[in-house]
């Protein structure tokens, strides 16, 4: 029976996405054309699971916009950000009621500007279309299309992260430090949303770092484009399509076989060799593997969130011999089926696969196909509590532990952790002794 109610949905509205692709170039402000609670909730989110205050616009939109569309409030929305902030960018994204209204909200910025030298990223991210990933995606390609140029070959690899924690873009960074690869990365919340306070305690309104507008131009002229989030690979067909720079969508580089694709893909792409310390990184994710396995095999695990992730993450836990029993995510994706039935296939496990779905329904397929661990945000406590099982964070948002954006779970470090975290909330839970592996 198909139910016409979704009840605590793991997803976001395309704004939340579109904010936070903004918020990875540097001097960019995002402004959501909308009402006021368009802007405030994607900012709590954003203020609860980074700890730090983001710098977010609204035109503000009431009734009267309703009516007679919402050009004035954008008008007015756009030149107080430039006289307040004078940021080099604003990122507009539009709204469930912009998007009805039919706003032309190229045409209104570009009268709203007229000479100013300021760039404008009009971004179509209508709420009652996609999730948050829409919005990231669309946003992102928005900012390619906008500003990328053709020019002398720039020997970098574009990244497209789709929405990772700072602690993992600064892994992948590593990684290629470590490879001797440059990279753009399309875009980098690594500063922007986990700044420093430097000494004499100065936060400037906004926050240094994030990719340069100069960067996303030079995207065109890359060596290629690793979009480790499917579901924001848009750019990266962009790229591939206009201006011939090769494109590789592969599932996020979580555990031993997606990170040792990542791995390959930068070296083929970058024309790298494969170093010996990621050789030696590797070695130590197989490690952990080894010295968790007697606590490890045979767990059943529930993993959600976004699918890019959740798929990787199966993958890793079949990798370490555990059980996954239940693979949800609210975000549709032509690869998120496929990838867990190759799981299933390769490793003769059983996971269910929940697409599109809620985390009531998660709930219940929980309940009949078991779970000593939930892997997912902070909306999965009250299930982790419900069924007496440990919940370890991963993914956006997660509001009730602090710090958990800091570290990775990407790469062969970023996988060691994330398994240590698994372990070790394993091995911290009080169990009911009788329902171990059943
Ligand atoms: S779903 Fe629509 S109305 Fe609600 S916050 Fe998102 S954009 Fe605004």
């Amino acid at each position: 029976m198909v139910r016409s109610v979704a009840i605590n949905p793991p997803k976001m509205c395309q704004p939340m996405g579109a904010i936070l692709a903004y918020m990875g170039v540097h001097g960019c402000v995002p402004l959501v054309h909308g009402s006021q609670g368009c802007s405030t909730y994607p900012r709590y989110n954003i203020a609860r699971h980074f700890r730090e205050s983001a710098e977010v616009a609204v035109s503000s939109l009431s009734e009267d916009a309703a009516v007679y569309g919402g050009a004035k409030n954008l008008t007015e929305a756009i030149k107080n950000i430039k006289s307040r902030l004078n940021p080099e960018a604003i990122g507009i994204c539009t709204t469930c009621m912009s998007e009805t209204i039919g706003d032309d909200v190229k045409l209104i910025s570009k009268k709203a500007l007229q000479d100013d030298p300021v760039k404008i990223f009009p971004a179509s991210t209508p709420s009652y279309v996609g999730t948050h990933l829409t919005g990231y995606d669309n946003a992102l390609r928005t900012l390619v299309e906008t500003l990328a140029v053709k020019g002398e070959t720039n020997n970098k690899i574009n990244i497209i992260t789709g929405i990772i924690n700072p602690g993992d873009i600064r892994e992948i960074k590593n990684m290629l430090r470590i490879m001797n690869v440059s990279s753009i990365f399309l875009s980098d919340i690594s500063d922007t949303l986990d700044s420093p306070i430097l000494p004499g305690g100065h936060k400037p309104m906004l926050p240094e770092g994030g990719t340069s507008l100069s960067d996303i131009a030079d995207s065109a002229n890359s060596l290629g484009t690793i979009a480790i989030c499917r579901a924001a690979g848009s750019a990266a067909t962009y790229l591939k399509n206009k201006f011939n720079v090769p494109a590789v969508l592969d599932p996020a580089p979580i555990g031993v076989t997606s990170t040792d694709r990542f791995v390959r893909n930068i070296s083929r792409l970058g024309g790298a060799s494969i170093s010996p310390e990621i050789v030696i990184e590797r070695g130590r994710l197989i490690d952990s593997m080894v010295d968790v396995h007697h606590y490890m095999f045979g767990r059943k695990v529930a993993i959600f969130g976004d699918p890019d992730i959740v798929s990787a993450i199966v993958r890793f836990c079949a990798e370490a011999g555990m059980a996954p029993t239940v693979a949800m995510t609210a975000t549709r994706h032509k690869d998120f089926a496929p990838d867990i039935k190759a799981v299933n296939s390769e490793y003769k496990t059983d996971t269910q696969i929940l697409e599109g779905t809620d985390l009531y329904e998660f709930h219940e397929v929980v309940k009949t196909h078991g779970a000593e661990l939930i892997v997912g945000n902070s909306k999965g406590k009250d299930i982790a509590d419900d069924e007496n099982v440990p919940l370890v964070r991963v993914g956006f948002p997660v509001y009730d532990r602090v710090g958990v954006y800091r570290y990775p779970i990407m790469g062969y470090n970023g996988s060691i952790y994330l398994l240590d975290q698994m372990t070790n909330a394993i091995l911290g839970h009080r169990y009911d002794p009788n329902k171990l592996h059943q």
